[in-house]
């Protein structure tokens, strides 16, 4: 049964109608491995090079800079890897003691997605590379001088995600790429996760200045299981996955064409209607913020408000009186199909890493919700949602008052 009001988009967003034609297209049409020399094969490789020009068209790359990956996780995963790879393998002849103090430092912000989070800390279990957390403050922002101030001879690695995928928090990516080329004379790579920001906000890895960035299909209406990391012309950099020679030789395996075709024909659409699609979204996001604070005045706005540091497409609020785990629940019986913090995170018992590092206390973290809308999210809709939300909160409230 489909939800009837489905306000997840940023844990996956339903597949555009231009890339399921797009991926039909190419699942009949096309079925040489692009890899082969024969014509078949030629027509799978064409379909794939045009997917890939098409998609270094969004962001101003070149599309020998744009290589495929099965989505966001893999490109986090790779960024970090190979940068503590790069950095570590300079010189491996001096011992473990000298390596241990050449241990590569890799910065990043305690709100990161597990992607890299968790991979940060498995380089770090396994000494491949130091740890560094910058500061952020109470709407999850970053600051750039915070950043640079932390760089030593050892950092290797600047991560910071262009756009907060809990609360919503827009990163000042461009100050902080161009500050940490100055302050390295590009010795470090500075890599960003834009997997929530791809498609919602304009990108141009020129005007930019990053080095790396993560993106994955399935947030902008393209298919699962598939994404990019760009990686900038010129940046020496290691490949992630071993074998055959797909992707220059930096990420072996037989490529998935229609996947990608798919993912071009998303992208196009996001890329052509965002800025309409974001002004939509911009009214809808206020209006339904005005209208649950209506009913319940005492909510709190996590993450900035609303405005150019923020998102278009979310609203995170903590709602006292209410267990998120539950609420959920009750928003599902009418209907509604919301998250607690992360996708990855729901069902968890641990309250929101972001809400913590953004100086939430538990019972706070835990009463957070988060309503990420998209192009099919209707005003009807989210007037529906906070009717249905409203009301069961003020339930929870009298059962309160009964049990007191
Ligand atoms: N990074 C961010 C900011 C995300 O929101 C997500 C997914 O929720 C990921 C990385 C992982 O992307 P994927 O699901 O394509 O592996």
């Amino acid at each position: 049964m489909n939800q009837e009001i489905y306000l997840d988009y940023a844990a996956t967003q339903p597949m555009a109608a231009e890339a399921v034609a797009a991926m039909e297209q190419a699942m009949e049409d096309v079925y040489g491995n692009a890899s082969a020399v024969y014509r078949t094969a030629a027509r799978a490789k064409q379909l794939l090079e045009q997917s890939r020009e098409t998609i270094a068209e969004t962001i101003g790359a070149s599309p020998e800079e744009i290589f495929f990956t099965s989505g966001g996780t893999e490109g986090d995963n790779w960024a970090l890897n190979a940068a503590a790879d790069r950095a570590a393998g300079q010189d491996g002849s001096d011992g473990p003691r000298a390596a241990a103090q050449r241990r590569p430092q890799i910065i990043t912000t305690p709100i990161e997605h597990h992607a890299i989070l968790h991979t940060l800390s498995y380089l770090q279990d396994s000494g491949r590379a130091e740890a560094v957390l910058a500061d952020v403050d109470e709407a999850g922002r970053v600051d750039p001088e915070d950043i640079c101030g932390r760089i030593t001879p050892q950092t290797a690695l600047v991560s910071v995600m262009m756009a907060n995928n809990e609360i919503g928090t827009i990163e000042p990516i461009r100050e902080i790429a161009w500050r940490v080329r100055d302050a390295a004379q590009r010795q470090i790579l500075f890599h960003t996760d834009a997997v929530q920001a791809y498609g919602k906000i304009p990108i141009d890895v020129s005007r930019d200045g990053m080095d790396l960035m993560s993106v994955s299909a399935h947030k902008i209406g393209g298919p699962g299981g598939i994404g990019f990391l760009y990686i900038r012309q010129g940046v020496r950099f290691g490949a992630f996955l071993h074998g055959g020679m797909q992707e220059r030789g930096r990420r072996a395996g037989t490529e998935n064409v229609p996947a990608a075709a798919g993912f071009a024909a998303a992208a196009q659409v996001a890329v052509r209607r965002m800025e309409a699609e974001e002004r939509r979204e911009r009214t809808l996001q206020q209006t339904f913020l005005e209208e649950l604070r209506q009913g319940m005045p005492d909510l709190i706005l996590n993450g900035p408000p609303i405005g150019p540091e923020r998102l278009a497409n979310n609203i995170n609020v903590s709602i006292p009186g209410i267990v998120a785990d539950s609420a959920l629940i009750a928003l599902d019986l009418g209907g509604i199909a919301a998250s607690a913090g992360s996708a990855c995170t729901t069902g968890a018992v641990q309250p929101s890493h972001v809400l913590t590092a953004i100086g939430a206390d538990r019972a706070r973290a835990k009463s957070a919700l988060r309503f990420t809308i998209g192009p099919a999210t209707t005003a009807e809709e989210l007037h529906r949602t906070a009717q249905v939300l409203t009301a069961y909160r003020d339930r929870m409230r009298s059962l309160e008052d009964e049990a007191d």
